[in-house]
């Protein structure tokens, strides 16, 4: 197949080599690629003639895991209408920022978070000129009083006048992805067709996956992971998605049985919940053969863990970010264990270079900011000039990771810029000390901060969430380190904790631990 020029392309093309092919599975419902296509048509008729949506309008998406947000994607893409997708977990406030500031025409929600949308409507209404249109997607038999008015989802699901698909070329936005903001102000990453789709090419390509191919979406699509890595890879290769509303670990432990599941791509904190939970040990899991990860940085002793726990699996890390379209770099099928804990090798046509704090060019193995081009990388952020001054320099997108590269090309993520700490002029790289805490056997999970400190300027301190039942006292913790790290690395102090805050993407808000030190 040639290499589609837009969304819509893709979909036509895999309806056509696969039209029998299961695309999505949500609870009871079942969609091969053909009836996907056909929804996807008619509810691009109905935004059309009936909400007016045109070529480069806003759509918002306010939505837990759902095939009516897939649906949307095309439908949008199909019309050349930008989607934008909302973290649930955003407070009105929030919302209305992203709303107001996309000019945002038309906003789809569901019954969990309408209540969220009537309250928005109540207090940030009036600053809201450009929002027209509500839908909302009933898929609850409760009861809802609500004040105002929405249409619901099935008014798009009705045979309509065809409408001839919208001239969308590649560089065309398909999607702005509001940054999760562990950091400053949310910045809109403006995704385009090309980039969506060389990623969703990269995946299949590294990671092998074909029409046979059944994944479990647990990670919520309103970040690149979830949405790019699992659901438009899947439909570029005409594998099959099964949708989780949201991640549970029951119910995805016995949805990787029973649905067959052959590749698994999730943050972390996931994995460790699911090789923890006394329901993991009761099903055989002979379908998983591709394990993806990334995200967020993954602990040796849960790389382990999972060689252990699925045997002759292929592990591969991904390392990537909403300004990449998902994938910047990715594990290659075989590497020597020395690499392990890499992120990979650049995707196709990728170009990386590490630079230094005085903006020279690092050598092999020295570590600097990680800057990123190639067609995967957004052309800036929406309606944002500032930003796109400070993270974009002649192409390249500025990570603000930390990264070495070594003589055979791996790139190894070292920490983010903002999370190292320096401690008296000695850098401590907070990952490198998490790691160590990992293969304590009674820790669960663990980050590393640096506490403001008068003399050194910083300290390090680390937070521990023991293993259930483990009685853990933080001397011990301190000694344990003390044998496998320099004294300059290791934490002053260790609090502990029932769990880490973390953004729904599974990272760790690490500003928020620093706040608490
Ligand atoms: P904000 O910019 O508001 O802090 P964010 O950076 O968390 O948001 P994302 O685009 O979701 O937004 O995350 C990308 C970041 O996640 C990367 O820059 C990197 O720090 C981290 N990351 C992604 N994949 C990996 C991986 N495989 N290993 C280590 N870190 C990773």
């Amino acid at each position: 197949a040639t290499r589609p020029a837009n969304l819509t392309d893709m979909l036509a093309q895999t309806v056509q080599r696969y039209p029998h092919q299961e695309a999505l599975v949500m609870n009871q419902v079942r969609l091969t690629y053909r009836e996907l296509e056909e929804q996807v048509v008619q509810v691009a008729a109905q935004l059309s003639t009936v909400y007016r949506i045109q070529k480069g309008d806003r759509v918002a998406v306010l939505l837990g895991n759902c095939i009516e947000f897939a649906l949307l994607l095309f439908a949008c893409a199909r019309l050349g209408a930008i989607l934008v997708p909302l973290n649930t977990r955003l407070k009105e406030q929030e919302v209305s920022f992203m709303l107001s500031h996309a000019e945002v025409k038309l906003l789809v929600t569901d019954w969990e978070f309408v209540g969220k949308v009537e309250t928005l409507r109540e207090q940030f209404g009036q600053n809201l000129p450009h929002l027209q249109y509500f839908i909302l997607v009933n898929n609850n038999e409760e009861q809802l009083t609500l004040k105002y008015s929405y249409t619901t989802f099935q008014n798009l699901l009705q045979p309509g006048p065809s409408i001839t698909p919208a001239q969308v070329g590649e560089e065309d936005p398909l999607l702005i992805m509001y940054t999760s903001g562990t950091t400053g102000l949310p910045k809109g990453a403006v995704l385009s067709h090309l980039g969506v789709i060389h990623s969703a090419i990269n995946y299949e390509q590294r990671l092998e996956t074909d029409q046979e191919t059944r994944t479990l979406i647990a990670v919520p699509l309103f970040h690149v992971t979830g949405l790019i890595g699992q659901l438009l890879h899947m439909i570029l290769v005409g594998g099959t998605s099964v949708l989780m509303r949201r991640h549970q670990t029951e119910p995805f432990i016995r949805l990787m049985a029973e649905e067959k599941i052959s590749f698994l791509f999730n943050v972390p904190a996931i994995y460790v919940m699911v090789l923890n939970h006394e329901l993991f040990p009761k099903y055989k899991y002979d379908s998983v053969k591709i394990i993806a990860y990334g995200g967020a940085p993954m602990s040796p002793e849960t790389i382990h863990a999972l060689r252990q726990a699925f045997p002759g699996v292929r592990l591969h890390n991904a390392y990537g970010a909403t300004e990449t379209s998902s994938p910047t770099t990715i594990m290659p099928r075989e590497y020597p264990d020395t690499k392990l804990s890499s992120v990979g090798l650049p995707v196709s046509v990728a170009e990386l270079k590490v630079v230094d704090e005085e903006g020279q060019l690092c050598g092999p193995n020295e570590v600097g900011e990680l800057w990123i081009k190639g067609p995967m990388v957004v052309a800036g952020y929406w309606r944002n000039e500032g930003a796109n001054r400070q993270n974009f320099v002649d192409g390249y997108w500025l990570s603000g990771d930390l990264a070495r590269i070594d003589e055979d090309g791996y790139v190894y993520i070292m920490d983010r810029k903002k999370d190292m700490i320096n401690r008296g002029g000695e850098k401590v790289y907070s990952v490198e000390v998490e790691n160590i805490l990992y293969s304590h056997p009674q820790v669960f999970e663990a980050a590393v901060v640096g506490q403001p400190h008068p003399v050194l300027g910083e300290e390090v301190v680390a937070y521990v969430v023991p293993k259930p039942g483990a009685e853990l006292a933080a001397e011990e913790i301190i000694d344990f380190l003390a044998q496998r790290l320099a004294d300059y690395k290791v934490p002053k102090k260790v609090f502990f904790l029932d769990e880490l805050p973390r953004n729904p993407g599974g990272k760790v808000l690490k500003a928020q631990l620093k706040d608490h030190a």
